[in-house]
This record gives structure tokens, sequence and C-alpha cells, in this order.
């Protein structure tokens, strides 16, 4: 699985699985760029991959910023051909009764409005470039409805339904687009969260169950392959990379 003379943007490339993506690509040989919302973080990642990276400083979730980023890319390296929307955050694990709107509308922008507005903005290129590769950092939350709270679990199902959506819609135009449902993730996702109580409760006795935890580079190591030429057949696929928790 070789990225020589390939462009890999990765959101959330600051941290956790983003940036093991990040480091992947650059070692399968492309040029990576690392977006974050996290300056430091976007910095410390790209020095790590040296002269192989640009980083990016950029919200997902606000379209001038995503307008900036893909401007930034294609000014660098004059093409993407890897997108890698990976960026996301928690919520509190609020059960649907419970949730504030604020925290609703805040979690659907980011994991799913900023998957839209990354992907409406890079699509062009590949349309124009003849090709791409999309692949979207859903989550098990994507296809249950008892692993994370409301908002988190609405927002990574309408990743995977964007998912499918670009993939049925560029087909024949060379773009794919699938996902990863990563299970339970050694990262910084949870770092520093209030839980909500009574979701808490709820869901703690599922989450228990997934307790055996991934790695990042496990997660970056499904995205590259489907990125790469050895999946050139597979597009629209909802890939559970869990070691098995949702098979349960
Ligand atoms: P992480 O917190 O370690 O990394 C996420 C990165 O995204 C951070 O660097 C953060 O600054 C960045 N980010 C957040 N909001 C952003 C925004 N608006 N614009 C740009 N960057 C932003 O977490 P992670 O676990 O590596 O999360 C990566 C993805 O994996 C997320 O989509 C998450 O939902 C998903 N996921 C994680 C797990 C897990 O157990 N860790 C499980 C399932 C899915």
């Amino acid at each position: 699985m070789t990225f020589d003379d390939r462009v890999a943007l990765v959101t959330g490339a600051g941290s956790g699985i983003g940036r093991a993506m990040a480091l992947a690509f650059a070692k399968a040989g492309a040029r990576v760029v690392v977006c974050d919302l996290d300056a430091g973080g976007a910095g410390r990642t790209a020095a790590d991959l040296g002269d192989a990276a640009l980083a990016v400083t950029a919200d997902i979730g606000e379209e001038s910023s995503v307008a900036a980023l893909v401007e930034a890319a294609i000014g660098a390296y004059g093409r993407i051909d890897v997108l890698c929307n990976n960026a996301g955050i928690m919520d509190t694990m609020a059960l649907p009764a419970d949730i504030p709107l604020a925290q609703w509308e805040r979690v659907l922008r980011v994991n799913l409005t900023g998957t839209f507005l990354v992907t409406h903005a890079v699509l062009p290129h590949m349309l124009s470039q003849g090709g791409g590769a999309i692949v979207n950092t859903a989550s098990e939350a994507g296809i249950r409805g008892g692993v994370a709270g409301a908002a988190y679990t609405a927002s990574k199902h309408g990743v995977v339904g964007l998912t499918k959506s670009v993939a049925w819609a560029y087909a024949k135009d060379g773009i794919r687009c699938n996902a990863i449902l990563p299970g339970p993730t050694m990262t910084n996702i949870a770092n520093g969260a209030t839980f909500d109580p009574a979701g808490a409760a709820r869901l703690g006795p599922v989450l228990a169950l997934g307790e055996r935890l991934a790695q990042p580079e496990q997660m970056a190591d499904a995205a590259l392959y489907l990125a790469s030429e050895a999946a050139s057949f597979v597009n629209g696929a909802i890939i559970p990379v869990d070691g098995g928790w949702s098979a349960a």
C-alpha cells in the first residue's frame, strides 16, 4: 500500500486516531495536510512528519475555515487524493430527554456538518482530478443506539448515511467513500469530560463489554487499506474496527 505522489488531508490529526492516520500515510509515502482545531497539536504532528507535512489550524464546523483549509492544501500540494474526515467530539452521554439543545447542536455541527463541509469542499478537486478516496471516522455509535449519548449517536448515524450517499453519487467518477467504526480506542477524546450521571449509568454496562481498548494505529491501518488501491472496489462500506465488540 504505497501513497507515493499522493496527498492526504486528515482532520483531527493533532491527536489520537487522526495523528496515527497522518503518521501512517506519511510513512506510506504521502504528503499530509495535518488539520486540527488545536494549533499546538497540528504543529506537533506536522513537525514529526518533517518536510512531508503541512499543518493547518481549522474548525471543520465553520464553512469559511474549511474553505481556507482546502485552499491551503491545494496551494501547497495542488491536489487532494485522500480525505480522512476524522475530527470529532463526544457528547456527555446525555439521554434524549436530557440533552441540552446547545450540546446537541455543537456535536452535530462538528461531527456531521463538519464532515459534510470538508467533503463538500474537497469533492470538486477530486472530480477535476478524476478520482480520490474518502475515509470517514464514524463510530460503533453510528450503527447502535446504546453506546453513546443521543447527540453523538445521531451524529455518527448521520456520518454513516453521508458515507453511503457520497459513495453512491460518485462511484462512476473514481471517488470511493467508506467509513470505519472504531470501538473504544486509547486517545484523548474523553480527557477532561464530564458525563451526565443518568446517561452514564444507563450506558455503563454496555460500554464495559467493549473495554478491550484499541490503539489508534489499529484504526490508521484500516483507513490506509480503505484509501489504497488494495480497496479499489470497496465503496460505501461501513466497517467495524472493534475487535469483535459489535459482533456480540
Ligand atoms: P482525540 O480527541 O484524541 O482527537 C480528536 C482531534 O480532533 C483533536 O485533536 C481535536 O482538537 C480535533 N477536533 C475537535 N473538534 C475539531 C474541529 N471542530 N475542527 C478540527 N479539529 C477538531 O479523539 P479521537 O478518539 O482520536 O477521535 C477521532 C475520531 O474518532 C472522532 O471522530 C471520534 O468520534 C472517533 N471515535 C473515537 C473513539 C474512541 O474510543 N477514541 C471511538 C469511536 C469513534
